[in-house]
Formats: C-alpha cells, sequence, structure tokens
C-alpha cells in the first residue's frame, strides 16, 4: 500500500491505496520496485503520486494479499489483465523467468485501445523472444490494428482457447486482475466451462 506522509484525511489518518507490485522477489529487482498507476484527474491520491519529484519520501506498507503465483506449480498458467490489472501480471512473468519456469503460460491483456495497452513492447518482445510465453492482447474500441495476436473486443474462452498451445482448458490455473465487471464475467464462463473453483484466482480493485 502506498501513502504520501502529509496527506491526512478528515480523520486525521493518512490516505492509503493499495497498488500490486509489477516486479518480483528475484535478486535483479532487489533494489526497486515497480508500480503501474493508472491516473484519476479527480482523484484522491493518483494525482499526488504524478506530482512526486525524485528525491520525494512516500510510505509503503505491506506486502499484503494473495495473489500469488506458485513457482512450483506443474500446471500451464493463463493470465487474464484487464488495463492496470496488467501490473500483477507483470509481477509473474518477471518471477517466471527469473526462476525459469517451464510451464507454458499466456498472457491475454485487454485495453480500450492500442495506445491504451500497458507494457506493450515489453511484452511483444518477451512473447516473440521465449517460447513458453505468448502474449496476446484484445481490444474493445479499436478497429484499425487486426492481426495474428491483437484480436477484437472482450477477452473471451474462444481467445483463450486460441491462444494456449494445447487449445484447451485442461490443466491450467487461471489468474484474473481488472475491473470488477470483466473479472465476474471470465470467473462465471470459466465455471460454466469446467473449470474447478480452486484453479481461478482473481485480483478486484
Ligand atoms: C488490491 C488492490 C490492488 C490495486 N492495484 C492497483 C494498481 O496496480 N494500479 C492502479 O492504478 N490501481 C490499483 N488499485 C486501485 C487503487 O488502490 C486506487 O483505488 C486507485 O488508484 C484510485 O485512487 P485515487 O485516490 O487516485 O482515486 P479515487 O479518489 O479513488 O477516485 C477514483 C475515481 O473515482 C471517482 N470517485 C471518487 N469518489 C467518488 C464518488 N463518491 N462518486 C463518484 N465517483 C467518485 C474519482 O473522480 C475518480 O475518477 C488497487 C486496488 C486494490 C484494492
Amino acid at each position: 500500500m502506498f501513502a504520501l506522509p502529509d496527506m491526512h484525511n478528515k480523520s486525521g489518518f493518512l490516505v492509503k491505496k493499495a497498488y500490486s507490485v509489477a516486479t518480483c522477489c528475484a535478486k535483479h529487482y532487489e533494489d526497486f520496485i515497480e508500480f503501474c498507476i493508472r491516473y484519476y484527474e479527480n482523484g484522491e491520491l493518483s494525482p499526488k503520486l504524478a506530482q512526486l519529484k525524485v528525491g520525494d519520501t512516500i510510505l509503503l506498507d505491506g506486502p499484503y494479499g494473495k495473489f500469488t503465483l506458485d513457482p512450483k506449480t506443474k500446471r500451464d498458467i493463463v493470465l487474464l489483465a484487464g488495463g492496470t490489472g496488467v501490473a500483477p501480471m507483470m509481477g509473474f512473468i518477471r518471477q517466471i523467468l527469473n526462476e525459469q519456469m517451464n510451464n507454458q503460460i499466456l498472457l491475454l491483456c485487454n485495453a480500450k485501445t492500442s495506445k491504451d495497452l500497458l507494457y506493450k513492447t515489453e511484452l511483444e518482445e518477451i512473447s516473440n523472444d521465449v517460447p513458453a510465453i505468448k502474449v496476446a492482447f484484445s481490444l474493445t474500441q479499436d478497429g484499425k490494428e487486426r492481426k495474428d495476436g491483437v484480436e477484437k473486443g472482450r477477452i473471451t474462452l474462444a481467445m483463450i482457447k486460441k491462444y494456449c498451445k494445447d487449445n484447451t482448458l485442461g490443466n491450467k490455473e487461471f489468474y484474473i486482475c481488472g475491473p470488477v465487471e470483466m473479472i465476474r464475467e471470465l470467473k462465471q464462463e470459466l465455471l460454466d466451462a469446467g473449470v474447478e473453483k480452486g484453479l481461478i484466482k482473481i485480483d478486484v480493485w
């Protein structure tokens, strides 16, 4: 969680908000921590965060939560992200790369347009360079760019199957992070398709 030392609410408590860590615990990331934060013009905290300068101090409290990846899992991994929901997925991808996991990984990222896709270049490079990791994007409001790896509309089961190497939902665990509606829909679709509840992990914000 983030807090700014000089930001208190009417009751005198520090204004704190939760943010997902986009890095992981590997040695390479020992000296820094990365967050991916949406800017809300009328927001309470994000405009203040956007004004921070190098050398300013903030309070970090944590880590909290159970939205974590088991590096020993033998299942293939499907990561489904909407908007800044890609933040924890970046942490997972970086962990997967650092721990040299052999599982097949699919990351599907949804955004309105290609301009709204976060980490696009880094993810495309990983997808091209690492055979076990496939990254694809789905765009809800952009009708221009259509090619392999870029789909139109919201993330669907058909899309997930299309980009999984074995074209099935079997022997996989699913991690979903993004808008509440997206999470609710995808979770229900996966359950209806026979995926066990325990294999679907979600992070709602
Ligand atoms: C576990 C967890 C992880 C998270 N990880 C991330 C992350 O990695 N990246 C990220 O960007 N966010 C993340 N969030 C969300 C984050 O904690 C904040 O909620 C978000 O950044 C908005 O905070 P803010 O103070 O900037 O805006 P807020 O003040 O919360 O406002 C957000 C929007 O809501 C509107 N709004 C506020 N109050 C009202 C109201 N009463 N009625 C109508 N509209 C209103 C504002 O105008 C603004 O448009 C996470 C949340 C959780 C719980």
